[in-house]
């Protein structure tokens, strides 16, 4: 795509000796919602990370035609782009109102009141408590704080790791239908996701990354006929199996089965709240079933 708003040439990426991107390469229009799709680990949040110069990647980043991957990341944010990391990155013990200035340092000072206007119309629950601290907000709350912040400078471009973190399912779907009026109003949105079917329903194209490389990438409609792949890279197997099946017993055979997105957020929580594994406990089910 040419005259992207951002790409990413061939970027690698580490922390220390160990290596968490292997030349990606990734593209985002002016203006469009893309989603980042992936097993815990495969790398979304540090592509993130690389674009807000919170790390220094290897390989190129371009953004609105400029080279940003040598830039301090208060430089990258005074160009466009705003970066709402994983766990919101919010100062609990100030204010909703105090937070929200935290994010209007890449604007003109007169500009600054006119931008928080702005994102208390978007956010209608915080402007009916400006002086109440973050930390005492619900987690709802928080993102929504987390987002206006990031949205209080106007950027170009808005990162979003895990909307969805740790909230219920119905305030998931309130927050993941304010992205079309955000990319509506010129901003460009890439979305790191685990719950699948929300970001493949806002967004138009999307990326799976596979153990730091790029798996997969086209349209949503395209992915969303490919929902075994989909749910195979959220098991950390878009191979297929192969790695895991390496060292299994001659006797086991590898079975695909397929499940619903929802249900398998249930079985991930369960999985690891009792320590075992995905497989071990769809087997069990299947085995009750089928008891005469
Ligand atoms: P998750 O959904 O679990 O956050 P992710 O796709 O966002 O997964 P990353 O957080 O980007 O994955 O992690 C990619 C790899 O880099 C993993 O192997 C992870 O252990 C490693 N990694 C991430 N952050 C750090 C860090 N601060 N120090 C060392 N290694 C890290």
């Amino acid at each position: 795509m040419s005259g992207a708003l951002l790409s990413l040439e061939d970027v690698s990426a580490s922390y220390g000796r160990v290596r968490a991107l292997f030349g990606v390469s990734l593209e985002v229009a002016e203006g469009e919602a893309v989603a980042l799709l992936g097993a815990n680990g495969a790398g979304k949040s540090t592509t993130l990370r690389a674009i807000s110069g919170v790390i220094r990647p290897e390989g190129r980043v371009v953004f609105d035609g400029k080279r940003i991957d040598r830039l301090a990341p208060d430089s990258i944010a005074r160009l466009g782009v705003a970066h709402v990391p994983e766990g919101r990155g919010l100062f609990p013990s100030l204010s909703v109102i105090e937070n929200l200035k935290t994010g209007t340092f890449v604007r003109a000072a007169t500009e600054r009141p006119a931008g928080i206007e702005r994102v208390l119309d978007l956010f209608p629950v915080l402007r009916e408590r400006p002086g109440q601290l973050a930390g005492t907000l619900s987690g709802g709350e928080q993102q929504m704080l987390a987002i206006a912040r990031g949205l209080v400078s106007e950027p170009r471009l808005l990162l979003v790791d895990e909307l969805s973190l740790g909230l219920a399912p119905t305030i998931v779907g309130k927050l993941f239908a304010l992205i079309p009026s955000i990319t509506e109003s010129g901003t460009a949105v890439l979305l790191v996701e685990q719950f699948v079917a929300q970001a493949l329903g806002v967004a138009r194209r999307a990326y799976v990354l596979e153990s730091g490389r790029v798996a997969w990438t086209g349209t949503t409609e395209a992915l969303a006929g490919r929902r075994e792949f989909v749910e195979a890279s959220y098991l950390g197997r878009a191979d297929g199996g192969r790695r895991r099946n390496a060292g299994a017993p001659e006797f086991t055979e590898r079975v695909q089965v397929q499940v619903p997105v929802g249900e398998l957020r249930a079985l991930q929580r369960r999985a690891a709240a009792d320590g075992r594994s995905i497989e071990d406990l769809l087997a069990e089910r299947v085995i009750e079933r089928g008891r005469p």
